[in-house]
């Protein structure tokens, strides 16, 4: 599935002539837009303005607001008007933080939704979020601390989850010993996390997806049923589930199917 159905529906009733709906992820090594027409959707490189952008929505790491960025320090953005540095004209419909649209897109994709999804992602940086009755609830993972002593260039805490474990401070490729201190350290933290329960994981990030898929199997054996463990629900050709939170809060409405 690529686009869950209320939303193929929202697209199908909406189609016009005019600009398509789009949205935009940026990422710590690449930004991808996700063009909607015709109730279905198409992936392409690099932002999509025009002088007639339509309706779209922008998500990318740190503090997302009505397309100003903060603290996305793994993109040199301390503070940033993200939509002018993109080039569109004006700002975007619907902002958000990536790992929140990530954690939505993954819950909206799965056919049986759980009551309660945690977003891991490990990519340039590591992002985490949590889904409970299909709306976006503070959790405390990606800078979670209390692991040692290593300072995060987000937050700038010692001792930061993100520090050990986001992909920036992490080697290119990992190995096995590499792997067992990122699934530990996730584990440890989503142990002290507070999730409801019977809270979905869902481990994915680039580095998972594109690199290291065994990590899924590594942290459910890891975790030892305490919560179930899925992989990504977003299809091979998307950067991440993103474009579906985004495209949920453009158009969105009744997620009755
Ligand atoms: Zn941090």
């Amino acid at each position: 599935m690529t686009l869950p159905p209320h939303l193929a529906r929202a697209l199908a009733a909406r189609d016009a002539p005019g600009p398509p709906v789009h949205a935009v992820e940026v990422g710590g090594s690449s930004v991808q837009s996700s063009v909607f027409a015709g109730g279905t959707v198409e992936f392409a490189e690099g932002p999509r303005p025009a002088a007639d952008t339509g309706p779209f929505g922008l998500a990318a790491p740190g503090l997302v607001i009505d397309g100003r960025v903060q603290g996305a320090t793994q993109l040199g953005w301390d503070d940033v008007e993200a939509w002018r540095e993109l080039g569109y004209p004006h700002r975007p419909d619907v902002s958000m933080n990536d790992a929140d649209a990530a954690a939505l897109g993954e819950w909206l994709l799965r056919a049986e939704r759980p009551g309660s999804l945690l977003y891991a992602g490990i990519g340039t940086g590591l992002g985490g979020s949590l889904i409970t009755g299909g709306e976006v609830v503070d959790v405390r993972l990606s800078h979670q601390t209390g692991f040692g002593e290593a300072v995060c260039d987000g937050c700038r805490a010692p001792g930061c989850l993100n520090a050990r474990i986001g992909g920036q401070y992490l080697p290119r490729r990992l190995d096995a010993a590499d792997k067992r201190r990122v699934v530990d350290l996730l584990a440890t933290a989503i142990g002290r996390a507070g999730l409801p329960g019977g809270t979905v994981v869902v481990l994915a990030g680039g580095l998972v997806r594109r690199t290291h898929p065994d990590l899924v199997a590594a942290l459910r054996s890891r975790l030892g049923g305490a919560y179930p463990v899925e992989g990504s629900a977003a299809p091979a050709a998307a950067k991440s589930a993103a474009y579906v939170g985004l495209l949920d809060r453009l158009v969105g409405e009744g997620r009755t199917g």
